[in-house]
């Protein structure tokens, strides 16, 4: 779906709109620059700035040098900002951070900070001073501008190649919509994939599952793209453009796990990745709910994750080496919101999943991990009252709406082998939405 479905975003950026936009206060959402194939990581120089006891300098330079980032001299502009942060333990280190202050204003782009992780360190004052960073981070989100986001990456010891390709995705224009938001990278071990892997995405006729078809199939995936026979058309039209193939499934039906655990073992030797992404909303106040708004939207959302995970988990086969999990929860999970307390329910339970199979499967050598996506423009947000549409778009920091490729972008690197020290965790797509910040 196009940027066009805001007319409002689309009017502030005509001359008389952003006129009418200065004078009188509106929001006036920047434009994001998103990945286009065969771009380059950045547009411009990045800095990469270490602060007191700061040990990922020199690496996170020479990942970015190999990545094709120019590192910035002088005071020139910059497209990104990587700050180390990681050796800050005492209050008084805090002051540091104000040294930030010209870089930033001279940075759009992106902003990233590298921090430890406050859990681990057993000294209070280090473990608060740590914690610190995730409030600055986020206010600096606020305070950014131009569609300038910034993030916080929790470095855990022996992070190696996983926090090169999280540093990789959160200054590349692939995170556009990614912002105000905190990330553990611990010391997965990335596996090596077949020459063509196979990913499956639920839901993958329209809107994000479909995005999510295209970005995996973008790097090197055949993509098996599975959604109910009604929307058959649409499902072939989406396969056919990646190159992929199609399955008819109803992910609720009782022999659907059994289905789909067969037919990616026998017809594929397994997956390489999965992506539980179809989903419904059946929105009404709680006393007014009947029991199929409620069962239908638990069903789809959690109960068929749950069953297709385990299937796939019990099927000798179905998964390859490796293999990672991705669930698109919601803020909506995470915040709570009016009239859906079953997408809500079915969407806060996903992240219970998420953390509950973490352990087990990484004992497996597999990962899984969730998306929270905010306000997407989709069919599914197209279909919402004007009022609530409209606020759900001006409520992030940068007063848009995403796109399903920015959600797709997050599953797609949340996919890929070297983000192996990602693992049971929620990647908020949101933008910085107020909603459960
Ligand atoms: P969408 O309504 O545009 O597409 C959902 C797809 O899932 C459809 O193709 C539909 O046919 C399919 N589907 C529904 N029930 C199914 C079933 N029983 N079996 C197989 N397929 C089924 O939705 P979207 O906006 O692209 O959202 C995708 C996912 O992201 C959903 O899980 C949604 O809850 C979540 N999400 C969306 C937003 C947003 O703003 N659009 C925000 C947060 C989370």
């Amino acid at each position: 779906m196009s940027a066009m479905s805001d007319p409002y975003g689309s009017f502030v950026r005509t001359g008389p709109g952003k006129l009418l936009a200065a004078r009188t206060g509106l929001p006036r959402p920047p434009r994001l620059r998103r990945s286009v194939p065969g771009q380059g990581l950045l547009d411009g120089p990045a800095a990469v700035v270490g602060l007191p006891g700061a040990s990922r300098v020199d690496e996170t330079t020479l990942w970015l040098r190999n990545a094709g980032v120019r590192i910035a001299r002088g005071e020139e502009p910059l497209a990104a900002l990587v700050v180390d942060a990681t050796g800050l333990r005492t209050v008084a280190d805090l002051d540091e951070l104000l040294t930030l202050a010209p870089l930033f204003r001279r940075t759009t782009g992106r902003v990233l900070v590298l921090s430890a992780v406050p859990a681990t360190l057993t000294d209070p004052e280090a473990r608060a001073v740590q914690q610190g960073l995730e409030g600055f981070v986020r206010s600096l989100g606020k305070e950014a501008r131009g569609g300038t986001t910034v993030n916080l990456l929790r470095v855990a010891e022996g992070a190696g190649t996983a926090l090169r390709s999280a540093v990789e995705f959160f200054c590349s224009a692939r995170s556009a919509f990614v912002d105000g938001q905190p990330l553990v990278v611990g010391p997965g071990v990335p596996v090596v994939r077949r020459d063509r892997p196979v990913a499956v995405v639920t839901g993958a006729a329209q809107g994000i599952g479909a995005a999510t078809a295209q970005v995996l199939a973008r790097s090197g995936h055949h993509v098996v793209c599975v959604d109910v026979a009604a929307a058959g058309e649409k499902l072939a039209a989406v396969a056919n453009s990646v190159a992929g193939s199609t399955l008819h499934l109803d992910v609720t039906a009782a022999d659907a796990p059994a289905a789909l655990a067969t037919h990616l073992a026998d017809r594929f030797g397994g997956a390489d990745v999965v992506v539980h992404n179809a989903g419904i909303t059946r929105d009404r106040s709680f006393v007014n709910l009947d029991a199929a708004a409620w069962s239908s939207v638990l069903a789809v959302n959690l109960g068929a994750p749950v069953r297709l995970t385990t299937a796939l988990l019990e099927h000798d086969g179905a998964l390859a080496p490796g293999a990672r999990f991705v669930c698109l929860s919601s803020i909506n999970g995470l915040a709570g919101a009016k009239g859906q307390t079953n997408y809500a329910t079915s969407k806060a339970g996903l992240v219970g999943l998420v953390e509950a199979l973490a352990g087990p499967l990484a004992e497996r050598g597999l990962a899984v991990n969730a998306v929270a996506p905010g306000f997407i423009e989709t069919p599914m947000t197209a279909a919402m009252p004007p009022i609530p549409r409209e606020l759900g778009r001006r409520t992030s920091s940068l007063q848009q709406g995403g796109l399903p490729i920015d959600v797709a972008e997050a599953i797609g690197w949340l996919a890929q082998p070297d983000a192996a020290g990602i693992d049971g965790q929620v990647l908020r797509v949101c933008g910085q939405n107020l909603l459960g910040a």
